[in-house]
């Protein structure tokens, strides 16, 4: 089974604010039917990915959580994640993070951090 592209994952987790926003506009326009229509939508998308984020959190914490990597493709561990990053650990190219800023939504970053492998990064604590 190939492990789930880490890009699409730090894109989906860019649109989760996304989603909250507009159920939250479900619930203060009740009465349009764009609104309910639009809120709807967003929990039908978001209740099942908030499951996967449940799994993804149990298996990141048991060290079983892979992506692939963007750069190279690799199979690569899961290391860590916080509410709006992931970091991913690529045999070849190194740690990885992905971020998703919390506004405005939709937008994400995926870059490799310089760790003691580079050429003498100081200030890394040990
Ligand atoms: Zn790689």
């Amino acid at each position: 089974m190939k492990p789930p592209s880490f890009k699409l994952w730090i894109k989906i987790g860019a649109l989760v604010p996304l989603l909250f926003i507009c159920i939250f506009v479900g619930f203060v326009f009740p009465d349009s039917t764009v609104s309910k229509g639009l809120s709807f939508v967003a929990s039908a998308i978001l209740i099942p990915l908030c499951l996967m984020g449940g799994i993804m959190g149990v298996l990141l914490s048991m060290n079983r959580l892979f992506f692939r990597c963007p750069f190279c493709s690799a199979k690569s561990r899961a290391i860590g994640g916080g509410g709006r990053c992931l970091w991913i650990e690529c045999p070849t190219c190194g740690v990885i993070s992905g971020t998703f800023s919390r506004f405005p939504p939709l937008t994400w970053r995926i870059e490799k951090e310089t760790d003691q492998g580079g050429d003498g990064e100081a200030g890394e604590d040990v």
